[in-house]
């Protein structure tokens, strides 16, 4: 599946029983990444239409909702790129370390995407990890299925795939790719 969204060899994955813990997985592979603790100066970027998923993340990595900082959607419900970049320097200026900025591929409500493209590069740019929550939308990643949207999806740090949401699947079902395995190993490695 990592070979399929366009990920290199050095990729590959975990299976969950949930996006949820798709997702916290992922950022516990981003702020040990970072290396960053539980320290309550770090945040997670993510838009306003993002899951709930996240809340229940920071509860269980020893933070809380004022770790998650939430970026504007447009009137499509798309995150807005400048906001974001007035984010990231607000939280330079006040000395908050960012554990992972987190794109939503398909939001719960509206379906929207992302501009995965634009946040990907200012990952880049700014060497901060990228998660996609593709939880509704990923799974499409997967096929040969024309979508705009999801181009450069293999230019993130992780993505959540849900194939139990949108193809109907019964039983609760979740994958969680990463770009580079050696991150899981490094953070879950006893
Ligand atoms: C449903 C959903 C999740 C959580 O997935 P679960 O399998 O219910 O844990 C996360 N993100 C998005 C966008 C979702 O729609």
């Amino acid at each position: 599946f990592a070979r399929k969204i366009g990920f290199n060899d050095s990729s590959g994955g975990i299976a969950a029983s949930g996006g949820t813990l798709s997702n916290l997985n992922a950022l516990i592979a981003a702020r040990h990444n970072a290396g960053l603790s539980s320290d309550s100066n770090s945040v997670i970027l993510i838009s306003e239409d993002a899951h709930s998923s996240f809340i229940k993340c920071t509860r269980i990595m020893g933070l809380d909702e004022t770790n998650l900082v939430r970026i504007k959607t447009d009137n499509k419900g798309c995150m807005d790129i400048k906001n974001l970049t007035e984010i990231i320097d607000k939280c330079s200026l006040i000395n908050k370390k960012i554990i992972a900025i987190v794109a939503t591929l398909g939001t719960t409500v509206r379906g929207a995407i992302d501009p995965i493209k634009d946040i990907s590069r200012i990952c880049k740019e700014r060497n901060i990890w990228l998660h996609i929550d593709g939880s509704i939308g990923g799974v499409f990643a997967i096929t040969s299925i024309p979508i705009e949207g999801l181009k450069n999806v293999n230019q993130a740090n992780s993505i959540t795939i849900n194939p139990q949401k949108i193809i109907g699947i019964t039983k609760t079902s979740s994958l969680l790719l990463v770009s580079d395995m050696s991150t899981l190993e490094n953070t879950f490695s006893t």
